[in-house]
């Protein structure tokens, strides 16, 4: 614990971790911070945090800071320490030299949930009004993109559809692939505030995660223990008890939907072939089991849906968010307090980085970059012609530059070495790059393949906002000044500038006005606004000034509601008997993502390493005892972990976490990805396991 000194002022800004965007009050001591204290009245946090925000954030004056700009011509010579102007100048002689040779379409830009909003909006529009191309993604391609695509299609918004004081009123509580309790503390406790109070909890994991039997008071009514990959299958089971049993709310239906969507998909789901006993093998769990889930979803009162990356990062990740949408508007559960579809996106501005228009296809607000109009918009505001061809996602980029014909990247906040799967894909294609530009605290995994080194600014050191999985909008406060002089968005400016496209912003609230003149979703959006306020949650528009907790009230933002049509198709992802074990991935409360922040504080202490989970049967089979190493292969490559035998996971199937880059997680993960948006499978890869001697 990092406290020392008396405050002498405090400052109220958000936790830079997981998306429930806990408000903070940072205590200072002149530049130092002395301790953080959950701000009583934020929004999301009502005066609660976690052990991540409340005491993680010693990274942000970490000796590990780089604070000078680098540069260096290849990625086998050493970098050189120069002044601001040179890298920045440099930079951008080499993405004119690239764009010159090579044209537009080879040079895109990555931002990340490290980013602001204003950040992100600064960067998509420098890579779409500088090299007229869209080829810009964000950190959500590998998480929460098929929410994003899947939201859109049924209900017509990428967001969920609550608050998270939702909660409160929920009867039945139903998770699906999500591990509130690790990756969103918080709002887990909110959710055991409600279940000691009565509600009853369905949860669909393939692992016992901790809500399954958390307490005496708190445990799982029904775990639907399934097999990884089968999601759509389940969705689909319990469809089928909804329609074959006569729990529809029809009147809803007839009223809010498209009724003919909801006829092919009701006469889709009541086949014989979707009923929860022609699909229990497939799932791995019992029929009768899934029936008294759906009866109870269906029936039970206000029920509320909270899914995580285990429903998304599949081959499937899109269809089942489609399904889940199904599975809200058939039984009612939506468009009121208790109730909804509530993706628990992962990072802290996830959320906001779609919301800019970091998407190759959508502009901020999630408008289509062909849509003539919104293109207009755009282009008059920004006096350049944009692109109405949607550019290249992050694993486009990567094919191309495989390929060669992908040469310049412009990378802020994310480490996809690390965070992306199939590492060894990502580093080829990124040895293939003539710039990488990476913008960062830390000389990440994806500098070491860098060309320029831009320092970035940690949370406190910086001024605009982050949006939770909440759609609320909360500030960043600079409570320091920057350790390298300028914060994020004052550098991709910078950049800007120097390629012949200066921005004209004096502070970052003034980025914020750009984007609520350009974005209606956000019209009513300003940092007066938040500084009165606290937080706001979108849509904020003159109908809405005040914000919008709860969503598709009176009715859906498309409209009517569209049921699609959710078949099942297993994942090409196959067990066998060279890969007879199915391989899943999530997190550790104390650690985060790819660990750059909390690995650099004294949490390191309580997790230092990932380790496999391995069920005790697979355990005995192969002869490994808790503790030993063992070597894990794929399809893609393979990696040593130590093991941990558990009962947690299922016999078959092996988990662990991706936090420590030299434990290799995503070595192993393969290249599979959802049909829809390319969110990579990382739930699903088959692996060997067998006891290797001591490293
Ligand atoms: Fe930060 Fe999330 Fe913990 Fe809140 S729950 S303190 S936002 S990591």
């Amino acid at each position: 614990v990092i406290e020392a000194g008396t405050p002498e002022h405090s400052v109220t800004t958000t936790c830079a971790y997981c998306g429930v965007g806990c408000s903070f009050d940072a205590e200072m001591k002149g530049e130092e911070v002395v301790r953080m204290t959950p701000t009583k009245n934020g929004g999301a946090n009502h005066g609660h945090s976690c052990v991540k925000g409340r005491f993680a954030w010693g990274y942000a004056t970490h000796k590990d800071r780089i604070t000078t700009p680098m540069i260096r011509k290849s990625i086998k010579d050493p970098w050189q320490q120069v002044g601001w102007d040179e890298a920045i100048s440099y930079a951008a002689s080499e993405l004119t030299r690239i764009q010159k040779q090579y044209g537009s379409d080879a040079i895109g830009g990555i931002t990340s949930s490290r980013c602001t909003n204003e950040e992100v909006y600064v960067t998509q529009k420098l890579i779409r009004a500088v090299f007229g191309v869209n080829n810009v993604d964000t950190c959500a391609r590998v998480c929460h993109s098929p929410t994003g695509y899947g939201l859109k299609q049924t209900l017509g918004e990428s967001a969920g559809t609550q608050t998270f004081d939702s909660v409160m009123h929920s009867d039945v509580i139903f998770i699906i692939g999500a591990n509130p309790t690790d990756g969103h503390p918080v709002f887990a406790s909110q959710m055991k505030r409600r279940l000691r109070e009565g509600a009853k909890l369905i949860i669909a994991d393939p692992r016992e995660i901790d809500l399954v039997a958390n307490s005496p008071h708190i445990r799982a009514d029904y775990h639907l223990k399934l097999r990884p990959g089968t999601n759509v299958a389940l969705v689909s089971a319990l469809a089928h008890v909804i329609v074959t049993e006569g729990l529809v709310q029809e009147a809803f239906v007839k009223e809010r939907c498209e009724w003919d969507s909801f006829v092919e998909w009701r006469d889709f789901v009541a086949k014989p072939e979707n009923s929860p006993e022609a699909l229990a093998a497939e799932l791995g769990v019992d029929a009768e089991t899934m029936r008294a889930a759906a009866r109870m979803y269906a029936t039970g009162g206000d029920a509320a849906i909270y899914y995580g990356l285990g429903v998304t990062e599949h081959s499937q990740g899109s269809t089942t968010v489609m399904g889940i949408a199904n599975l809200a508007m058939a039984t009612a559960n939506i468009g009121r307090e208790g109730v909804g579809v509530n993706p628990l996106r992962g990072q802290n501005n996830v959320q906001g980085s779609c919301d800019m228009g970091s998407m190759p296809h959508e502009f901020p607000g999630y408008r289509h970059v062909a849509d003539d109009a919104t293109r207009a918009l755009f282009e008059s505001a920004w006096g350049r012609s944009l692109s109405k061809e949607p550019g290249l996602r992050i694993p486009n980029m990567l094919d191309e530059a495989s390929e060669g014909n992908f040469k310049g990247l412009y990378c802020v906040g994310e480490d996809i070495v690390q965070s992306d799967p199939n590492t060894q894909h990502v580093t080829h294609a990124l040895e293939n790059m003539e710039c990488v530009i990476v913008q960062d605290l830390f000389l990440n995994e994806t500098a070491m393949f860098a060309h320029v080194f831009f320092p970035g600014a940690s949370f406190l050191e910086k001024n605009g906002t982050f949006t939770n999985a909440e759609r609320r909008i909360s500030p960043v406060r600079r409570v320091m000044h920057p350790k390298n002089g300028y914060e994020d968005w004052e550098v991709t400016t910078k950049l800007s500038e120097a390629l012949g496209y200066p921005m004209q912003y004096n502070h970052a609230s003034e980025i914020m006005d750009e984007i609520a003149a350009l974005t209606p979703t956000f019209r009513g959006v300003s940092f007066k606004k938040l500084d009165e306020m606290g937080s706001v949650q979108w849509p904020c528009d003159d109908e809405h000034p005040d914000g919008t907790p709860i969503m598709h009230i009176d009715e859906f933002v498309r409209g009517k509601g569209k049921f699609f049509v959710t078949r099942y198709v297993p994942s090409t992802e196959k067990v066998n008997a060279k890969f007879p074990l199915i391989l899943t991935t999530g997190r550790i409360l104390s650690q985060y993502n790819v660990g750059a922040q909390t690995r650099r504080t004294h949490n390191t202490a309580w997790h230092p390493e990932d380790i496999l989970e391995i069920h005790p049967h697979d355990a005995e089979e192969r002869g490994i005892k808790e503790g030993d190493w063992v070597g894990i292969v794929s399809r893609a490559g393979e990696t040593v972990l130590r093991a941990k035998i558990t009962e947690r996971v299922q016999v078959g199937v092996v988990y662990t976490t991706f936090h420590h880059p030299e434990s290799g997680a995503n070595v192993i993960t393969t290249d599979n990805s959802d049909w829809a948006t390319n969110c990579p499978e990382f739930k699903v890869t088959a692996v060997q396991v067998s006891r290797v001697s001591q490293l």
